[in-house]
């Protein structure tokens, strides 16, 4: 069998199995030392008590056969559809239909199943620093050559995140844009915490039209969005119905890391071009996709994840991201008072800050594991622009907030 040589490109797995081996290695010469783990992209809060009522009464209904369920609908269970898109879409004045709501597994998978829906030659533009997936499947897909130096994908149009735009990066220049077909954004930002503002979307969603390209709006995070003018949903811009799909998940929002729910929003409005120049509906494309490669998120997870929506389940949820906020608030302050420039951690759960100048993120992550004895992570592991900066990571406990930012104050003052 010949296999896919795209895999090749990839470098093996960098940046959490280095940072791992390095803490362990650290951890082996220090044992008296306490790490304070604030790298993590994971939630650390259990999950809240209405989605554990509700998800304990559905695998009781899976033990009675009047109740029992076998494969559901393989774009989701009305109940979850229906309170996904009152509450999410239609009570903030947005407007998308049921079939246009694709629950899912979670947005890594739609992520990277999404591109099966783009041409083998598509071009792919992402920001610099990114969530390593979305460059990572489209290298899987063959869309990139092997990667230079400087760790760019030759084929990927690379986008620079910087403190001068606020690390969201305008629509590129027309001559640039000449080919550019799908373009990941992801607002609230992982890694950098950065929100786009409607204006922003508003200029990205009118350059979309003007060049027939797709924008993969990431929206993990909204939940996290503290400022109400702020868009939360792409499709709160006027015309992004034509040109965006949205990935959500109950992953950050209601700490489903370990459950797995999510979904794709693929408006019927959307239209790409065929072989033949003919316009086709990726709605049709991903309606017809996902009922041939997946059976449906599991009838407990759904049960689990309609719970979100009801009134405790909000508020319980609610309670969860606020407390992550306070840590993020804690971190910050912290981080701004030791002398850091710091970026994020107001509409997300990443304080993205500055490393002192001439140390590299390798060389900051080194000397705080080492003085301080915390673990975040390189900002360069994102991506070359990442460079000089790092993320710390809100989800975690009070305690260790607190005696992170004690430690930080300590070391650095
Ligand atoms: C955590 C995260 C997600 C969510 O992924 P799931 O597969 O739904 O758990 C999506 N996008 C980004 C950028 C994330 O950080």
């Amino acid at each position: 069998m010949r296999a896919n040589p795209h895999f090749q490109k990839l470098p093996a797995g960098y940046l959490f199995p280095e940072i791992g081996r390095r803490v362990r290695a650290y951890a082996a010469a220090h044992p008296e030392a306490k790490v304070i783990r604030l790298g993590i992209g994971d939630v650390t809060e259990p999950l809240a008590p209405a989605i554990i009522g509700a998800m304990h009464a559905a695998v009781d209904e899976m033990a009675a056969r009047e109740t029992f369920k076998g494969y559901g609908p393989e774009q989701g269970y009305d109940f979850l559809v229906e309170a996904i898109r009152e509450h999410d879409y239609t009570r903030r004045g947005i407007e998308v239909a049921a079939d246009e709501i694709f629950v899912s597994d979670g947005s890594k998978c739609d992520s990277g199943n999404l591109q099966e829906l783009f041409a083998a030659d598509a071009v792919i533009a992402v920001t610099d620093p990114v969530y390593p997936v979305y460059v990572d499947s489209n290298v899987m897909a063959g869309r990139t050559g092997a990667p230079g130096a400087d760790g760019r994908f030759p084929g990927l149009v690379y986008l620079p995140a910087t403190a001068a735009n606020g690390f969201c990066p305008p629509p590129p220049e027309t001559t640039d844009a000449r080919g550019v077909d799908v373009v990941y954004l992801c607002s609230p930002n992982n890694p950098t915490g950065a929100v786009m503002t409607r204006e922003q979307l508003t200029a990205w969603v009118a350059w979309a039209k003007q060049h027939d390209a797709l924008i993969v709006f990431d929206a993990a995070y909204e939940a996290y969005i503290q400022d109400d003018a702020l868009p939360r949903s792409i499709f709160e811009i006027p015309g992004a119905r034509e040109v965006a799909v949205e990935m959500r998940s109950f992953s950050k929002r209601a700490g489903f890391t370990g459950v797995r729910c999510g979904f794709l929003v693929v408006p019927k409005d959307l239209r790409a071009t065929g072989a033949g120049g003919e316009r086709v509906s990726l709605n049709a494309m991903w309606s017809r996709r996902h009922t041939t490669k997946f059976n449906g998120a599991s009838y407990v997870v759904q049960r689990g994840a309609a719970a979100v929506y009801t009134p405790d389940g909000l508020a319980q949820t609610g309670a969860q991201i606020a407390f992550y906020m306070e840590n993020a608030r804690i971190l910050r302050e912290g981080l701004a008072r030791a002398g850091f420039t710091v970026y994020g951690g107001q509409h997300a759960p990443y304080i993205w800050l500055e490393t002192p100048k001439g140390t590299t993120s390798w060389q900051f992550f080194d000397g705080l594991l080492d003085k301080a004895h915390l673990v975040g992570t390189p900002g360069s592991g994102f991506g070359p622009q990442g460079e000089g900066y790092f993320r710390l990571s809100a989800f975690n406990s009070r305690a260790n907030v607190d005696e992170a930012v004690a430690r930080i104050a300590k070391v650095f003052a």
